[in-house]
């Protein structure tokens, strides 16, 4: 492989091997045999003809902090890092796009667009580690999903290298456009398994001018879940509505963040656009539905740092969480809203009955809920497994989806089929076969092993 890749840099140190076997799933580790570093598009090219010709599996792989294993090398093989492309090349404040190469760290592209006056909504809370490939193979969402949707609304085109080496331009520049299928749709959203994102265009809108933020405590998380829906019941259209349960705010209070004594809920509820007193009403609005469910203190953000000190805190509640038991498997199960107080009450039973702390967390707002299982060591982990399955069934049953937004990648693989059914699975392989026929771009990835009779 070193032969055939010529100038492309690569690493095989141990270090960085094992580096590179590891994500934030919390499954188990797999590592490559070689890491190679692309520098440009024809780097990628490279790596995937090498690797075609002579049979080596191969990984796309980019800041590793997905929750799905999706960037993990289960067979082996190359691991092909995207983090070197991380050029912005394009900011077009008329035409409202940008073109970024896969490797923009996100929060990087979010400040340099808002210095323009631009706005990208997208904000999976590892915003300043994950990166737009990897946001855009797993279609990433966030807390602003609620309002503004999630990362496949705002990819408008993309230069898309097939497993085979060949390069294609997919999409368009255009706001509208619908030459054809929408293959940009297909592959955002497609982990890393049908093609490696070289280049992407994105669709920007205006930033708003205002920002107001406001805490919502209540005594439980079931009274606060039954209020976020009753929120979204009376037309209010925050952009984001967080839910922190009890075993969350434990987690979290005190680092750089207090939470009121007593508060066994809350919610983070922010609206944002450019007229102030519009903002007022909707706080307003929403301040009064909040009470009549059972809200027992309502804090307003004073202003930027207030806030921020807020999301840094809500950003660390997967850290935080890791802190208090020795492992953690995160499930971003998605329900439909109406069933989120049911859902989250029958994720703590089930994790009452197994004899394990179930926290719950997330973007209650559009339904999409972690359900985070804490347990001590792998003595446990059988029931963690029963209950892991349980919950999937329960979201299935209830009208969910057993993922919104961390991908099925090699964690929820097993899963898939409580969902959808064998002839959408088979049709899915098929579209996998026509782009991959080898089988050798990420494989093992999102849907279950096939028996072997
Ligand atoms: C603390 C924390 C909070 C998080 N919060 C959120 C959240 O709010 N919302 C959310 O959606 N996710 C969240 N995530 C999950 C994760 O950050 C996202 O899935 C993110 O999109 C992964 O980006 P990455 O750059 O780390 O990709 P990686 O983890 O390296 O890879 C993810 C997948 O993308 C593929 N890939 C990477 N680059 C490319 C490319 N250029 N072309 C094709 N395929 C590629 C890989 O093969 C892999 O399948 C969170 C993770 C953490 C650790």
């Amino acid at each position: 492989m070193r032969a055939e890749l010529g100038d492309v840099p690569v690493k095989d140190d141990e270090g960085t091997l094992t580096t590179y076997g590891h994500d934030e799933s919390d499954t188990a580790d797999y590592l490559p045999q070689l890491v190679a570093f692309a520098r440009d598009t024809a780097d990628v090219q490279r790596v995937l003809r090498a690797c075609m010709k002579h049979g080596v599996p191969v990984t796309p792989v980019a800041a590793r902090s997905g929750k799905s294993g999706g960037s993990l090398p289960l067979e082996g093989g190359v691991s092909l890092s995207l983090e070197r492309m991380n050029r912005i090349l394009e900011v077009n404040p008329e035409d409202l796009t940008a073109t970024v190469e896969p490797g923009v760290i996100l929060e990087a592209f979010q400040k340099a667009v808002e210095e323009k006056g631009l706005f990208y909504p997208p904000d999976p809370n590892s915003q300043a580690m994950c990166t737009l490939g990897g946001n855009i193979a797993e279609n990433a969402g966030g807390p602003r999903a609620l309002k503004y949707g999630v990362t496949r609304d705002y990819v408008l085109g993309l230069e898309w290298v097939m497993p085979s080496g060949e390069k294609l331009d997919v999409g368009r520049r255009t706001i509208k456009g619908v030459a054809g299928y929408d293959l940009t749709g297909l592959l955002v959203g497609s982990e890393g398994t049908l093609g490696i994102a070289t280049r992407i265009t994105l669709q920007l809108i205006p930033r708003p001018l205002r920002v107001m933020t406001a805490l919502v405590i209540f005594k439980d998380v079931l009274q606060a879940a039954r209020a976020v829906s009753a929120v979204l019941a009376a037309g209010v259209l925050p952009r984001t509505l967080e839910l922190l349960d009890d075993v969350s705010i434990r987690a979290i209070d005190g680092r750089g963040f207090n939470f009121p004594r007593g508060a066994g809920a809350a919610v983070i509820a922010e609206v944002d656009g450019n007229v102030e007193e519009g903002l007022f009403q909707e706080l307003t609005r929403m301040g009064e539905v909040f009470e009549q469910g059972g809200a027992l203190e309502t804090l307003m953000a004073q202003d930027d740092s207030q806030r921020e000190k807020l999301w840094a805190a809500r950003r660390v509640v997967s850290s935080s969480l890791r802190a208090m038991k020795k492992h953690k498997i995160s499930e971003d199960i998605c329900v439909p809203r109406s069933k989120i107080p049911e859902a989250i009450e029958r994720f703590k039973a089930l994790g009452a009955r197994h004899g394990l702390t179930v926290a719950t967390y997330g973007h209650a707002g559009d339904g999409n809920l972690h359900a985070n299982i804490l347990y001590e060591g792998p003595h446990e982990r059988p029931k963690v497994d029963l209950a892991l399955e349980e919950m999937m069934r329960v979201t299935v049953s209830l009208g969910g989806t057993i993922t919104g937004e961390h991908g099925v990648g090699l964690a929820k693989r097993n899963f898939l089929s409580f969902e959808q059914r064998p002839e959408l699975i088979s049709l899915q392989r098929s579209i996998k076969t026509l782009f991959d026929p080898k089988g050798l771009l990420n494989p093992g990835k999102i849907f279950p092993p096939e028996k072997i009779s």
